[in-house]
């Protein structure tokens, strides 16, 4: 297929929507990654964008809406702790894994009987969303395996001929996917850490949020996964990337010190230093997309400090993409 390359502009957002409620799928702008989104209702439409991305189908999507009240029809129970997070939080990076209604078919959820559902914060998404006239399921508009895109052009580079259409929107600020959060059982629990931290959901809610055990270090192969997506390999950059942990300087040195050996073997190495989490977070992705198309064949980063949540919602992405590669400075 040859695909379509649209702006933000209301009658190119139309032509999008027209896209998606006739079963295709577009590329649009979130402010967390650029999601592939198609018919959340349509079986179909879910099939081709797994077909698309090549993701394994058992990986289930998360879909997205444009107002509260898109949320009563998609799930079972809406209980209070989630609608005060959904006020609290929503337009917003943060996704909540509820009880689902039969109408979201099982090709959506891959399978399982919830649904994670999110308002994302951004005006063309939540515009397209709400002149398609359905919710938008969505995973990040890359090829599976590939880090998740954070600019449109990563979405061209990945999909071009694979998706109907493209939204040549801005720039994702936020960088990394939405926090996941478990709202079926008695407490909030969270599969995938984000911008929304734990802390945030205990002081907007008054009770404990914790991690899900298979996100806390490495994954181990005997730990079945709560959302089946956590098995997978993800956010890989085609170059062999290694993470440098402990004290700043001392890890600096001894990133210097690798790389100049990497050289000298005529390997073409990065070292990428970031100096906040949140730069981190908006710049990871793109930096590692930009390292492949540089032709990079080592990526040497710096850990971040896991004491503090944002740091350790980065280093969930930085610990995959280096394959839990790190060297102890
Ligand atoms: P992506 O769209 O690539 O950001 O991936 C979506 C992720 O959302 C999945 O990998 C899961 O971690 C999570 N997710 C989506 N639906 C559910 C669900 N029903 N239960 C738990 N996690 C979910
Ligand atoms: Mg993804």
């Amino acid at each position: 297929m040859s695909t379509l390359y649209l702006t933000t502009s209301e009658e190119d957002l139309r032509i999008a929507a027209a896209v998606i409620r006739t079963g295709g799928l577009v590329g649009f702008p979130t402010e967390t990654v650029y999601g592939l989104g198609g018919n959340a209702l349509d079986p179909e439409a879910s099939k081709k964008i797994y077909a698309a991305k090549g993701r394994p189908s058992d990986n289930p999507l998360i879909v997205h809406i444009s107002e509260l009240d898109q949320i009563g029809p998609l799930v079972k129970t809406f209980p209070e702790n989630a609608q005060k997070l959904a006020e609290a939080v929503w337009p917003g990076p943060m996704t909540l894994v509820l009880p689902k209604k039969p109408v979201v078919p099982d090709a959506t959820t891959g399978g399982l009987d919830t649904v994670a559902v999110r308002m994302p914060a951004n005006p063309a998404a939540l515009r397209l969303i709400t002149l398609s006239g359905c919710p938008i399921a969505a995973p990040s508009a890359n090829l599976s395996g590939h880090p998740s895109p954070t600019r449109w052009q990563h979405v061209r580079d990945d999909l071009d001929g694979r998706a109907d259409a493209i939204i040549m929107g801005s720039p994702c600020l936020g960088g990394i996917e939405s926090t996941v959060i478990d709202m079926t059982g008695q407490l909030p629990q969270i599969l995938r850490p984000g911008l929304i931290t734990p802390e945030r959901v205990t002081e907007i809610l008054g009770v404990p949020c914790g991690y899900d055990p298979a996100i806390l270090g490495k994954p181990d192969p005997g730990l079945v996964p709560k959302a089946p997506g956590m098995k997978y390999k993800h956010y890989a950059p085609r170059a062999q990337m290694t993470l440098f942990s402990g004290e700043r300087s001392a890890a600096a040195a001894a990133m210097e010190k690798e790389a100049a050996r990497c050289r000298a073997e005529g390997k073409k190495t990065e070292v990428l230093i970031y100096d906040t989490s949140e730069e981190a977070a908006e710049r990871l992705f793109d930096d590692l997309r930009r390292s492949d198309s540089e032709g990079a064949d080592v990526i040497l980063a710096m850990a971040l400090p896991e004491d503090e949540s944002v740091a350790f919602s980065v280093m969930n992405r930085m610990l995959k993409s280096a394959g839990y590669n790190v060297i102890k400075v």
